[in-house]
């Protein structure tokens, strides 16, 4: 998964979006969901796991894939990341909380692959990279963005084949932002359907590597507006629209 993630502080509260980007194989697994105390978007192949999420008590989760890609044996795959971030949505009342939850449960599994993890509230969002029981956490206040290099562990970049369209795809998207300036959920639809004239800097991507799900959740008051377009790509149609209540998800089952 070589996707575009990141978090924006707002007014009255935080965005949170991902472009999911995978090979074609996995297009159509993308479900959106409000359910158990959280609104998510996982796989339709599995119950396990999500990509994106934001709970009751408004703590957010994203994630993308790190540099290194190796998984020796005994140890899991990357989808385990994605599980451990819908468990900590689940019980996480608190950022603080949800970042402790995280590290106990990555240390009781053996994972091989890397990630970039984002965790966040409306106050800050947390960095987390992982690496074979490395980890490395930095602290936002204001936004942050990020694709797939390693940003405290560079030392690991070097074995990310892809890793050139990764930091030419945050440089763009920088840019981007800059010049958008998104203040709402919807506002991040024009970054997040972006192409380029190099297709390296394309945020919405197409080709052996292809954006599969696009998905924007603010959190404004105690509701969550949710923009996802799922199982195409995003340039290609609008993206559905669905607001919940924090109250509402706690009724869920
Ligand atoms: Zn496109």
């Amino acid at each position: 998964m070589d996707c575009t993630i990141g978090w924006i502080r707002t007014k009255n509260g935080y965005i949170i979006f991902k472009n999911r980007d995978t090979k074609k194989e996995f297009l159509t697994d993308n479900l959106f969901q409000k359910t158990e105390g959280l609104v998510k978007i996982g796989y339709k192949s599995e119950r396990k796991g999500c990509w994106i999420g934001i709970n009751r008590y408004g703590i957010g989760f994203t994630s993308a894939k790190g540099p290194y890609r190796e998984v020796p044996a005994g140890y899991f795959s990357w989808k385990k990341f994605n599980e451990i971030g819908e468990k900590v949505l689940k019980r996480a009342k608190s950022l603080d909380e949800a970042i402790g939850l995280f590290i106990k449960n990555y240390k009781k599994q053996k994972i091989g692959d890397s990630a970039n993890i984002l965790l966040s509230d409306k106050n800050h969002a947390y960095l987390l990279e992982f690496w074979l029981e490395n980890i490395k956490i930095k602290k936002y206040s204001r936004f942050i963005f990020k694709t797939n290099h390693f940003e405290l562990m560079g030392r690991l970049n070097q074995n990310l084949k892809s890793l050139n369209s990764s930091t030419k795809r945050l440089k763009k998207f920088r840019e981007l932002f800059r010049y958008h300036k998104p203040k709402r959920a919807e506002d991040l639809i024009p970054l997040l359907t972006h192409h380029s004239r190099n297709a390296e800097e394309n945020i919405c991507r197409h080709g052996r590597v292809m954006t599969v799900g696009s998905a924007i959740f603010e959190v404004k008051n105690n509701a969550i507006i949710c923009y996802y377009s799922l199982n195409r790509s995003p340039c290609k149609g609008k993206y559905n629209k669905d607001i919940c209540f924090s109250e509402t998800l706690s009724t869920l089952s």
